[in-house]
């Protein structure tokens, strides 16, 4: 029998009638033959809710503690989902990521899947139940909660798919699959077929949220094949897959905007052996996640280094930097939030050339001005003004003509 991994995002289950819904459709596949392991997170909002909660009432949380706070989210789900199913005339029983045997590290916010042991799984959907699994978390060495990152869930789905050795794994999410660019930001992107797992990682680290980029990652480590897909639609999705030949064809698959970034710049600081070390190792015990790095070269033994960070973290970084600046006689430390990166992304640029020069001359017609810029043998990224992000979204996805097949119709599943 085909055994099938169904994951539901917050939209998906945001609210009672939604519940109903999924409940519906996971009794459908179970009856089309299927062993059904549904995978599902927290009820719109929830998770977002619970962090907010948590900052009120303490200024500096525990992670042990906001980690066994933001995983009720997706148990109070799970059990809704259960219900649902059962209030149909199904069978379903819920469990949790300890319960259904996803044993991480110790790294409390963010965990890492370290194994799976499947085995209530596979005896439950012997006995003919749909086995919900809660997303997102999972338990420590220590019989502790943890949780696997915003977005994670994605990550419990694509791992209990590789662990059960399943036949499908579908994402089912609020858009119908994975757009040429956020269809929320540009209205005639279009729903793409298949994506390689490359493209679709550098995608995610690029700022498009519709995958946890640490899921792709285990997807393309373990080779697990998924489809991106719509909840409220039984249309087919995108599929996400290693690359084949025909892939390198297309130049650029989709483009990506990440907001709420900042840049740093470490001016005029001397250009030798060590510098570079001193600056990063301290953003680094700020565990803060730099982006770009941007070092000019060298003018009268003199170099400026620029980085990004998420806005967020600009506090701290400046905090942490500015004792470093004047130990290393830098001329300052120049901050600026408010910036965006534009990445254009496809595997296709290995075997095209011109795709920057197409880029910045877009970007020169419209005015919009690029601060820094990054390459990698797949991507193409730019940091502008973030008030410039959005047209210059659509004026880069109208110049590498990623719209051309798109039909009147809006992407959007829903209306929002
Ligand atoms: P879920 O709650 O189902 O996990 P998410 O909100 O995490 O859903 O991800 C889906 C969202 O990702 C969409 O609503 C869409 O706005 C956004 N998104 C960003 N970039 C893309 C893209 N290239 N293709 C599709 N969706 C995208
Ligand atoms: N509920 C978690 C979040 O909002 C996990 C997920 O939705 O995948 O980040
Ligand atoms: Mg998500």
């Amino acid at each position: 029998m085909r055994l099938i991994v169904q994951k539901y995002g917050g939209t998906s289950v945001g609210t009672p009638e939604r519940i109903r819904h999924v409940a519906r459709r996971l009794i459908e596949t179970q009856q089309s033959g299927c062993r059904v392991v549904a995978v599902i997170s927290a009820m719109a909002g929830v998770t977002d809710n619970l962090i907010k909660l948590a900052r009120e009432t303490s200024p500096q949380p525990e992670e042990r503690e906001f980690d066994a706070l933001l995983a009720t989210g997706e148990q109070a789900a799970i059990a809704l989902i259960a219900m649902a199913v059962n209030a149909l005339g199904g069978k379903a029983v819920s469990l949790t990521g300890a319960e259904a045997g996803i044993l991480t590290d110790r790294a409390h916010t963010r965990a890492k899947i370290a194994n799976i042991s499947p085995k209530q799984i596979h005896e439950l959907l012997a006995d003919d139940y749909i086995v919900v699994v809660a997303g997102f978390q999972g338990q420590n060495p220590d019989g502790e909660t943890t949780t696997l990152g915003r977005g994670g869930s994605d990550l419990t789905a694509i791992a209990l798919a590789g662990a059960l050795n399943a036949d499908a794994c579908q994402i089912f999410t609020d858009v119908d699959g994975v757009f040429t660019c956020d269809p929320r930001v540009v209205t005639d992107a279009q729903k793409l077929e298949e994506v390689a797992y490359d493209e679709l990682l550098e995608m995610a680290g690029a700022g498009s949220k519709v995958m946890q980029s640490r899921a792709v990652e285990f997807a393309k480590k373990f080779g697990v094949e998924f489809e991106v897909r719509s909840s409220f639609k039984s249309d087919v999705g995108t599929t996400a897959k290693e690359e084949t030949a025909s892939m390198e064809d297309v130049v650029i698959r989709g483009i990506s905007v990440d907001r709420n970034q900042a840049k740093v710049t470490v001016d005029d600081v001397r250009d030798e052996a060590g510098i570079a070390g001193r600056i990063f190792s301290v953003i680094a015990s700020g565990n803060i996640s730099v982006d770009m790095i941007v070092q000019s070269v060298s003018k009268h033994g003199t170099t400026d280094i620029s980085f990004t960070i998420h806005e967020n973290d600009l506090d701290s970084a400046t905090q942490l930097l500015t004792p470093v600046v004047k130990e290393v006689q830098a001329a300052g430390l120049i901050t600026k939030s408010g910036v965006a990166k534009l990445s254009v992304v496809g595997i296709g640029m290995r075997s095209h050339s011109g795709v920057a020069a197409r880029l910045f001359d877009c970007l020169g017609k419209g005015g919009i001005n690029i601060q820094l810029i990054s390459t990698s043998e797949i991507k193409i990224a730019v940091v502008i003004d973030g008030q410039d992000a959005d047209r210059a979204a659509r004026l880069t996805h109208q110049e590498f003509g990623l719209a051309k097949f798109v039909t009147q119709k809006s992407p959007l599943t829903e209306e929002e």
